[in-house]
């Protein structure tokens, strides 16, 4: 069912990954809001980056929840993102990596996966290389700003 070029966007709740998704899709497909659990369904868009044709998944924020609708949903973005050809893992640059990126980061192990590095256009910067060590490709981006959004065209056409 999943053909070559399905892209799964994952990352804990609020790191970005609709606003990701918008940006790359050049619409206001996902529902973007600064409450953790908006995206609680498998948002799809296809996106041409860089030539090649994606068939982008934006999920609901892998987290431990008590929401009976937000955890499905986060079920459907565990499927999702080990059916996926590529994962581009989202973190919030401006805040420390906890267990939810951890579980990601684990998750992304076996996968060809782009670490993503948002938020950057943020004061604060919390990371220390924890990503960097555990992507073969990692990329700093402001999804809200675009930019970045190069660099990550970039890397997705080196890894598909
Ligand atoms: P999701 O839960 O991972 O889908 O996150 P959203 O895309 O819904 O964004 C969560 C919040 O973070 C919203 O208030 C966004 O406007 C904000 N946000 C997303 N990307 C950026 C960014 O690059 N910089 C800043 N400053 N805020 C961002
Ligand atoms: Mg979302």
């Amino acid at each position: 069912m999943y053909k070559s070029g399905f892209v799964a966007i994952c990352g804990r709740p609020n790191v970005g990954k609709s606003t990701l998704m918008n940006l790359l899709s050049g619409t206001e497909k996902s529902i973007v809001t600064e409450i953790a659990g908006t995206t609680r369904d498998i948002v799809e868009d296809t996106v041409n980056v860089g030539g090649i044709t994606l068939r982008l998944a934006d999920t609901a924020g892998v987290r431990e929840t008590e929401d009976v609708v937000e955890s499905i949903g986060v079920d459907r973005a565990v499927k999702r993102l080990q059916n996926a050809e590529l994962v581009l893992a989202v973190f919030d640059g401006s805040r420390e990596l906890n267990d939810a990126d951890r579980r990601l980061i684990e998750l992304c192990k076996d996968k060809k996966a782009i670490g993503i590095v948002n938020k950057t256009d943020l004061e604060e910067n919390c990371l220390n290389g924890e990503i960097e060590e555990n992507f073969s490709q990692t990329v700093f981006i402001s999804a809200k700003t675009g930019k970045g959004k190069e660099e990550l065209t970039k890397a997705v056409e080196e890894l598909l």
